[in-house]
């Protein structure tokens, strides 16, 4: 799906809201969340607009598999091998942006299962 101009997370890909972007790659993008939940908490977006990240792996599999590879690319700059890989899918379990993101966390012990 092309970019949603009432979506923010495509107004931060197209720059128009400002982010401390933290890689650029060529299908994603990856910023630091506004409001971190651990010492490092980035989120890792495919550029093409889709609402989760079903929609997205079924848009273009390569595309989904950078956001992999991305998490792991910006863990590791920052010095972080074990880290977590979550996808909020649905209002029901917290989902507020409706543009696939996976947010990278890491740099705090996590419990599990999540609360
Ligand atoms: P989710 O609740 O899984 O949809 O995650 C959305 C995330 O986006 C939350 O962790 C928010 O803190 C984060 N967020 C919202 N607005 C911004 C923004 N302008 N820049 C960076 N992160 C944001
Ligand atoms: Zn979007």
């Amino acid at each position: 799906m092309s970019a949603d101009p009432d979506c923010l997370f495509c107004k931060i890909i197209a720059g128009a809201i400002p982010a401390e972007i933290v890689h650029d790659g060529e299908r994603t993008l990856a910023f630091r969340d506004i409001n971190p939940q651990a010492p490092m908490h980035v989120l890792v977006v495919p550029r093409a607009h889709a609402h989760n990240a079903a929609d997205s792996a079924e848009a273009d599999a390569a595309m989904f598999a950078e956001i992999a590879t991305t998490a792991r690319t910006v863990a590791r700059a920052e010095g972080y091998d074990d880290y977590r890989l979550v996808f909020n899918t649905g209002a029901g379990v917290g989902q507020t942006v409706f543009h696939t993101h996976g947010h990278v966390l890491a740099g705090r012990p996590m419990g599990w299962p999540p609360g």
